[in-house]
């Protein structure tokens, strides 16, 4: 895999209009309408695609200047994160359309004759556009694993007409200004270029007699409600796909998906580290001493601990298989108990006197951290004098 700077021609401090530029120059080139047929070209579109798409975002360039190909890894499959690689001439061209389709730039889109944007030829099958919803579910959720209902509207094709965008089977016909090819030329002085045939909108095709439910454009734009499984153990900027729940497709093309990036919300008691789950327990002075016996929440309900006599604060205590499950369904994480010893404070008179008459009666060996340190002062202190 070449370096995405390199394979645009632009220096690392490139600014974003020369990434865009320089994009643009090589698109031109290798556009597979330009070059119909040709692997070669094709491969190439596929590869300034992806480092356009990497380049042209703020965020992901950072990224992958710090961490290369890996960096932007985390969205692979997702278009828009290049990551892994432009596996399908789909997310090249939606990258394409992204950067200079849907109007604003005129000069290019006379050179392919428009036919680029969104509504597409019918040669050419297009998979529907992929959607990106948010989700934040909460932290018992998470670990237990839930349904959601997702609302998402996509263009599905339309039922008034079968897709066809006409009432009639017979209320297509070629267009008559640009006889079927969906470009007319235009001269401008020297120059003449192809433009988009503004009759069939470079469809080559015009309905004669219009759907009244989707006014001709094949599709209608339909509110659907989506059940999302969201499988116990999920984390935090996981994400889950949902193949085939975006926009429909043109010109035969799949469905797009539908991406639900997932957030969890943090727990008042439970923290996460992978599938063990983190639970702080604060203890008395006296109990740390002393020992105890502490009944401690699980997602199951509840366990007992023992706290042994002498523990000492940061301590961590394991309980296997009490953690979160393992999204992948790889068994269970533990719950990690770590012990907080809480130093009493506003005490009364009685306790600051027994606590006194305590210190008093303190021996060396019941503090051996302490003792040790004393002894270091001192050999420190010999070293300073020598
Ligand atoms: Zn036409
Ligand atoms: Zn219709």
């Amino acid at each position: 895999m070449s370096d995405y700077y390199d394979t645009l021609g632009v220096s690392r401090d490139a600014t974003s209009d020369e990434v865009k530029k320089a994009y643009r120059k090589q698109a031109v080139k290798y556009h597979p309408d330009k070059n119909p047929g040709d692997a070669e070209a094709e491969q190439k579109f596929k590869e300034i695609s992806e480092a356009y798409e990497v380049l042209s975002d703020q965020q992901k360039r950072e990224m992958y200047d710090r961490y290369g190909k890996e960096g932007v890894g985390a969205g692979a499959g997702f278009p828009g994160g290049a990551g892994g690689g432009f596996s399908s001439m789909e997310e090249a061209l939606r990258t394409f359309m992204g950067a200079f389709g849907g109007g604003g730039d005129s000069l290019f889109d006379s050179f392919f004759g428009g036919g680029m944007q969104g509504g597409g030829r019918d040669h050419l099958a297009r998979k529907g556009v992929s959607k990106k919803v948010a989700l934040t579910v909460s932290f018992t959720e998470a670990a237990k694993g839930i349904e959601k209902e997702l609302a998402v509207t996509n263009w599905v094709a339309c039922g008034g007409c079968g897709g066809r965008g006409t009432k009639s089977s017979d209320g297509v016909k070629t267009c008559t200004r640009c006889r079927g090819s969906g470009q007319v030329v235009q001269s401008h002085g020297f120059f003449s270029m192809a433009m988009a045939c503004s009759d069939c909108q470079g469809e080559g095709k015009v309905i004669t007699d219009p759907c009244s439910e989707c006014r001709g454009q094949q599709k209608v734009k339909k509110k659907q409600n989506v059940t999302v499984r969201i499988p116990a153990g999920i984390d935090s900027d996981m994400r889950l796909k949902l193949t085939g729940y975006g926009d429909a497709g043109e010109g035969g093309g799949p469905s797009g998906d539908l991406y639900v990036f997932v957030t969890v919300k943090p727990h008042d008691l439970f923290k996460r580290e992978g599938d063990h789950l983190i639970l702080d327990l604060p203890i008395g002075f006296a109990e740390a001493a002393l020992g105890c016996k502490k009944e401690i929440p699980t997602l199951s309900g509840s366990c007992r601990v023992s706290i042994a006599e002498g523990i000492q604060h940061g301590k961590v205590l394991r309980v296997r298989n009490e953690g979160l499950p393992n999204v992948h369904g790889r068994g269970r994480g533990d719950l990690l108990v770590h012990v907080i010893i809480e130093t009493p404070t506003k005490l009364n008179e009685r306790q600051k006197e027994l606590m006194k008459e305590f210190g008093d009666l303190e021996q060396q060996h019941n503090q051996p951290k302490k003792r040790s340190f004393l002894e270091k002062i001192r050999s420190f202190f010999k070293e300073l004098s020598v």
